[in-house]
């Protein structure tokens, strides 16, 4: 069923999302703070509005995709929000969504928080995930909408999980990245071709690896850090090993060190029987 939407924000996200509404044959209304980004959607069918107060008046589901939340609160700062749904996809962190929760429920709005897994290219496209969390209620009325634009999953009531849960998704990406970028400095210093190193080695390697974290997870969970595979002590001597190497290749551990530095803490406590998931003891604060 065609439905009113209004998309607040049309970078080359809030676009994609509002391209993707306008395929799926609802009825959009579009508003940025420089007009000329509103132009492609208008040649598609959307109806620009003037002012935010006049996009939010438009429609009873409001996504607001910008910068950043204090952008998010001066976009909505004037408009009718009582009655409406907004949607938030704005990336930030979970103590502004629960405080943007709060501002939108005292303008009589119901509030939904999402965290957008997925590059523009991606919207409306299969393996395009956008995490909710907030009002489970928005989230049931509107999900068939929510779901044009990637596969929508509602994680949820505290409106500052979503973000947390995108946070926590991009915290393993760079860990990712990072050990590849040093995997690369030390291939490379060693003039082996890094695309073959990547595709036939690493990649495999990683993806085995991956397979082993639900398992790791569990026992994080359990607080059991039993390990009958690999101690933390086997990995001191591995990581001393490591750094050495990088130093003799004349490549630059960094972004080593501070893994180094939390699992010598931990066999300093006497630990070092136990398996990695312990690590994660370390990183608790208090
Ligand atoms: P862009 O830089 O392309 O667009 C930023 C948008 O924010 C523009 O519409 C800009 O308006 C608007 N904006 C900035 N400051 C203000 C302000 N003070 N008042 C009103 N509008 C403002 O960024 P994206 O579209 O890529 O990103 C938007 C959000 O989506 C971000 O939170 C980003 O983290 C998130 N996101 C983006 C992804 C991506 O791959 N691009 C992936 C996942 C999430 P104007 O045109 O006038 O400058």
């Amino acid at each position: 069923m065609s439905e009113n939407i209004s998309v607040l924000g049309l970078g080359l996200m809030g676009s994609a999302l509002a391209e993707s509404l306008l395929a799926a044959g609802h009825r959009v209304t579009v508003w940025n703070r420089s007009p000329d980004k509103a132009e492609p959607l208008v040649a598609k069918g959307a109806t620009r509005a003037a002012t935010p107060a006049q996009a939010v008046g438009a429609s009873e589901l409001v996504i607001v995709c910008v910068l950043d939340y204090p952008a998010v609160r001066e976009v909505l700062e004037d408009a009718p929000l009582r009655g409406r749904v907004v949607v938030n996809l704005t990336t930030g962190r979970p103590v502004e969504a629960r405080e943007t929760a709060t501002w939108a429920a005292g303008r009589g709005a119901d509030y939904l928080d999402g965290g957008i897994m997925a590059v523009p290219y991606m919207i409306a496209k299969p393996g395009a995930l956008i995490l909710y969390s907030g009002s489970r209620t928005a989230y049931d009325r509107h999900e068939e909408v929510l779901a044009v634009m990637a596969e929508p999953r509602y994680v949820d009531p505290d409106p500052g999980m979503a973000p947390l849960l995108d946070l926590a998704m991009l915290t393993g990406m760079y860990g990712q990245i990072a050990g590849f970028l040093a995997a690369a400095a030390l291939v490379t210093s060693a003039k082996y071709p890094l695309t073959e190193f990547t595709g036939t080695l690493l990649v495999p390697w990683l993806n085995a690896m991956a397979a082993s974290e639900p398992a790791t997870a569990a026992a994080i969970e359990s607080g059991d850090h039993r390990t009958e595979v690999s101690n933390l002590e086997i990995n001191r001597v591995g990581m001393d090993n490591l750094i050495r190497t990088f130093r003799e290749q004349g490549v630059r551990p960094d972004l080593l060190i501070p893994m180094k530095t939390i699992l010598d803490q931990r066999v300093a406590r006497g630990l070092g029987h136990e398996g990695l998931s312990g690590l994660v003891e370390e990183l608790r604060i208090g």
